[in-house]
């Protein structure tokens, strides 16, 4: 669309537009800013320099209501579309995604904090949702029973209507498509309401699907915030479902908002303070440098700013000095502010880690690497950079083994024996992922097991099959996407019978 393939034309073109730059709906097939007369704006900088970078309006009940208006008028028709006019749907966007993915990268990278190199992974990854789900619906089975000779029964399955798709700021393309790709695949229209952080790979998605020729009203982007156009998008009662990802208390506020209605679906992906378990077995000489590179991606990849990172490691106690030592080494070589590792994504989000680093200042806990970043004030035209942080001697209960901080901070603490560390991975209000590095085959399943997490990687992190159940335990959430799971969300499963003659 843009004719961006290389990172030199996509930088080219990002250098022409005016700044700030202005971003606009995407509403029933048109490109263009609310009309609502008490629309106001939202600025939004660029994490890694601090500057003003975009403005975008703050959409009000009127423009909400418009965009679900329009994405009922489209359920109408693109519910019954076919499986295979959909898959060629989403073939043409995932193709139209790939042939700009420079420019989704680049822009993304400016936008959200982070390196080039983990923003194309995240626009492969969006690539990706939408060729999966071309290809899952087309290969969907559905299996028919005879009942005691006299009925034969199947499960129908119809889609389950207009969507409210709302996204955090910290991997915003590949999270938005990872609800626009199986909504419309299964035959559902959305209106999507990206973050207010980190809404330009939105504006984009909005021109490409326009030029990818999605018929008008299937999906429709708003933007604003959360008090304002998010709480207006859930409480709508012409929305038939929700599919949300960010952080718990936002879980909440939705879950009462809607509570006196009967919504056919709600999935709430929330928030995390994942466990990276080491076992001494895994420090021996053959392992050693794979336990040390696992854990460190797992805990700083994105600045930290995945809600599957591990920021909790725990280390069995006879390899704990050991580890420390390798595992500092190891971080302060590879992660390097401006390099190899990008800023945090606003000036509010690097508060709220600095606040938690002061706090660890207080209660006198050891810095293994990093310090207490400069405060926000000092920011201003440098961006929000908070270098790697690796903390030991913490108290047990200590906020910052308790919350979610969702930065570049880990803490390291020791734990005796195997049911010692499963007390200690499960020891926490959320449920979303863990690590365990271990050789021992039998403890990979019976520790993997134990831990209270929706996913468990042994030996590995972020490997993951868009056909397997993604979605966390206690206060990470409720509900299932992915494949299947994703397709149960936004179908509604109906059960048939039809006589045996
Ligand atoms: P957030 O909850 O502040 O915002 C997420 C989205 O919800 C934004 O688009 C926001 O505008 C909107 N929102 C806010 N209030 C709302 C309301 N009352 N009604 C409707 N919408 C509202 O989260 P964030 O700070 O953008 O993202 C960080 C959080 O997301 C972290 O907790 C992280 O763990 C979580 N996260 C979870 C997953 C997962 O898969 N479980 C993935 C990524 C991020």
């Amino acid at each position: 669309i843009w004719g961006c393939d290389t990172i030199e034309k996509a930088a080219s073109f990002i250098m022409s537009l005016p700044s700030p730059i202005f971003l606009p709906n995407y509403v029933a097939g048109k490109i263009g800013l609310p009309s609502s007369e008490a629309t106001t704006f939202i600025d939004s900088y660029e994490p890694k320099t601090g500057k003003l970078l975009s403005r975008l309006p703050r959409s009000q009940d009127v423009d909400v209501e418009d965009a679900i208006r329009h994405a009922r008028a489209a359920f109408q028709t693109w519910s019954k579309t076919t499986r295979t006019e959909r898959s060629r749907h989403l073939r043409r966007i995932s193709e139209l995604l790939q042939q700009n993915r420079e420019l989704f990268a680049v822009w993304e990278s400016i936008d959200q904090g982070k390196t080039l190199e983990r923003a194309r992974i995240e626009v492969d990854r969006a690539i990706s949702n939408f060729s999966y789900f071309s290809t899952y619906i087309l290969h969907e089975q559905t299996a028919a029973r005879m009942v005691d000779g006299v009925a034969l029964t199947y499960e129908h399955r119809s889609p389950a209507g207009v969507f409210a798709l709302i996204s955090p700021w910290n991997m915003p393309l590949y999270l938005l498509t990872w609800k626009i790709a199986p909504c419309i695949a299964f035959g559902c229209t959305a209106v999507a309401k990206p973050s207010e952080v980190t809404s330009m790979s939105a504006y984009l998605l909005g021109i490409l699907l326009q030029k990818a020729e999605l018929p008008a009203g299937v999906v429709n982007i708003v933007l604003g915030d959360g008090p304002t156009t998010g709480a207006a998008l859930v409480a709508s009662p012409q929305i038939d479902g929700v599919s949300f990802t960010g952080g718990t208390e936002t879980g909440i506020a939705i879950r009462r908002a809607t509570a006196h209605q009967i919504k056919k679906h709600i999935s709430l992906e929330l928030g995390g303070k994942n466990p990276t378990l080491v076992f001494a077995d895994s420090m021996a000489p053959a392992t050693r440098e794979r336990t040390i590179r696992i854990a460190a991606t797992a805990a700083f990849e994105n600045q930290g700013e995945i809600c599957l990172c591990g920021s909790r490691i725990y280390v069995e106690r006879a390899a704990y000095e050991e580890f420390v030592g390798l595992f500092t080494e190891y971080v302060a070589k590879t992660y390097v502010p401006r390099e190899t590792m990008g800023a945090v994504t606003s000036a509010q989000h690097y508060s709220k880690i600095r606040g938690y680093l002061e706090l660890a200042a207080k209660e006198k806990v050891t810095f293994n690497l990093g310090s207490v970043p400069c405060p926000v004030e000092e920011c201003s035209n440098k961006g929000y950079w908070v270098p790697p942080t690796v903390l030991t001697e913490v108290a047990p209960n200590s906020a910052l083994l308790k919350d979610e901080i969702f930065g570049p901070v880990v803490t390291i603490c020791p734990f005796d024996d195997e049911a010692d560390a499963v007390r200690l991975a499960n020891d926490s209000e959320y449920g979303l992922a863990a690590v365990l590095l271990t050789t021992n085959g039998a403890r990979m399943r019976r520790v993997g097991e134990q831990i209270e997490a929706g996913l468990v990687w042994v030996n590995c992190w972020l490997v993951r099959e868009l056909g397997t159940p993604f979605g966390g335990m206690k206060n990470s959430g409720t509900g299932r996407e992915g494949g299947e799971y994703s397709r149960d969300v936004f179908t509604v499963a109906r059960t048939l019978h039809l006589p045996a003659y």
